[in-house]
């Protein structure tokens, strides 16, 4: 089964235009999450990064427009308490280092009052400092965050894990949990799309940069002329270069427009690792670099290790560019697990469950919503999509994965997605 090569995301139409498209089904995902989160009685917080502090007007407004959305929903299926928290995440500078943590609360964890020192093992203790010192090979470039587990366990493998920077992978044509069964795979734009205008290498006739790529949309562009910087013949391809200089580990070369990448987070390799050592086992992302500035996990992180039970311990609707789950394990410098490859197949396929049920709520929510004009077309094209495909249960993650492929803030596309109430 080839990737789904049509124009847009959910129908090859002539009009189809995938921003509108991936606005919507992003749309649909965060009001579905929060939809969901209300229906088990648990409450609801978006971030803000604190550096932006010029841009909370917008954001309260776009939690306005949320909350107005998904209010009757859920108070329509008995639910009471369904007002979502809009606040500043939790601030990263040299002065005040601090953690993101999975918090396990089917294992009994609780959040800790202060993230800024987190309690850890000795052994825990040690690599978090080297971390934290950046005396570890990892990424440090825009948005680092670290990957990190402490290991309290006292039989069998006892070391904690880390680093675990973002790391980027070839993926499968497959569907989105990596099955080959699911008959709807993952979307590569078809060569007549128009994402493809912006990934044309500067000066050429057909060369363009591969699907998933970070920085991808920005080919036709020069390269900084910075003589600090990598020299590239574009500025997609020096984005390439600096994030690679940076640390980033790209796994799967070389690349072709047949191809797809995606970009897992520390946060969630750190996941599948505490998850094969064990319930004690703590999962966190340690902000690292001189370039990060909130301690807030990006929506997709946020809707993988909420599904696994581990919710973050602040989350944000910034950015979360071509993200992806693991499909392999992905080792570097360190031990293998032996159920390292069961425990990525068993989480990606509850991951993908969890990603079902929330599309679906949102996709009510959106039903009865007051979307905007030019989005109208694109609810009911998903609605179709999903609907004629009710039976696979891997449709609603692989929707959302395509879409995070159209770099955007959650937050703007909510923006675009929804009026006023
Ligand atoms: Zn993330």
């Amino acid at each position: 089964m080839p990737f789904r090569r049509t124009r847009g995301i959910l129908t090859g139409s002539e009009k189809a235009d995938p921003a509108i498209e991936a606005d919507v089904i992003m749309t649909a995902a965060v009001a579905g999450f929060t939809a969901g989160r209300f229906l088990d009685n648990q409450p609801v917080r978006f971030d803000i990064n604190p550096a932006e502090q010029a841009e909370w007007g917008s954001f309260e407004r776009v939690i306005k427009k949320l909350n107005a959305a998904v209010e009757p929903y859920v108070r329509a299926r008995g639910t009471k308490d369904s007002s979502i928290k809009a606040d500043y995440a939790p601030k990263f500078d040299p002065d005040h280092r601090g953690v993101i943590m999975g918090v396990y609360q089917l294992a009994g964890h609780t959040t800790p009052a202060k993230l800024t020192e987190p309690v850890l093992t000795e052994k825990g203790r040690a690599l978090y400092d080297r971390i934290r010192q950046d005396q570890t090979p990892q990424y440090v470039g825009v948005g680092a965050y670290t990957g990190f587990v402490d290991n309290p366990n006292t039989e069998g493998n006892t070391d904690p894990v880390g680093p675990r920077s973002t790391a980027r992978f070839l993926i499968p044509d497959a569907a989105a949990d990596g099955s080959q069964e699911s008959p709807v795979h993952r979307w590569l734009p078809s060569t007549n799309s128009p994402v493809w205008h912006a990934r044309l290498r500067r000066g050429t006739q057909s060369d363009y940069v591969p699907w998933g790529v970070l920085g991808g949309e920005s080919a036709a562009k020069e390269p900084d002329p910075d003589s600090k910087l990598p020299r590239a013949a574009n500025r997609a391809d020096q984005m390439t270069a600096i994030i690679e200089s940076q640390g980033m580990a790209y796994v799967g070369k070389p690349l072709t427009r047949e191809d797809i990448v995606g970009y897992t987070h520390g946060m969630i390799q750190a996941v599948y690792k505490a998850y094969s050592l064990g319930p004690a086992c703590v999962p966190y992302e340690i902000a690292v670099g001189d370039r990060t500035t909130k301690l807030a996990s990006c929506f997709p992180c946020t809707m993988f290790i909420t599904s696994l039970g581990y919710p973050p311990s602040s989350s944000h609707l910034g950015r979360g560019e071509s993200w992806a789950p693991l499909y392999q394990p992905h080792n570097p410098g360190a031990r293998h697990e032996p159920n390292e490859s069961a425990v990525i197949r068993d989480l990606n396929t509850a991951w993908a469950a969890a990603c079902g049920v929330w599309l679906q709520y949102g996709i009510g929510v959106l039903a009865q919503a007051k979307v905007a004009k030019s989005h109208a077309g694109a609810v009911e094209d998903l609605y179709n999509f999903v609907e004629t495909r009710r039976n696979d249960p891997t449709v609603g993650a692989t929707l959302i994965l395509d879409a995070l492929t159209i770099h955007q803030k959650e937050s703007t596309r909510i923006d675009q997605t929804l009026e006023n109430p």
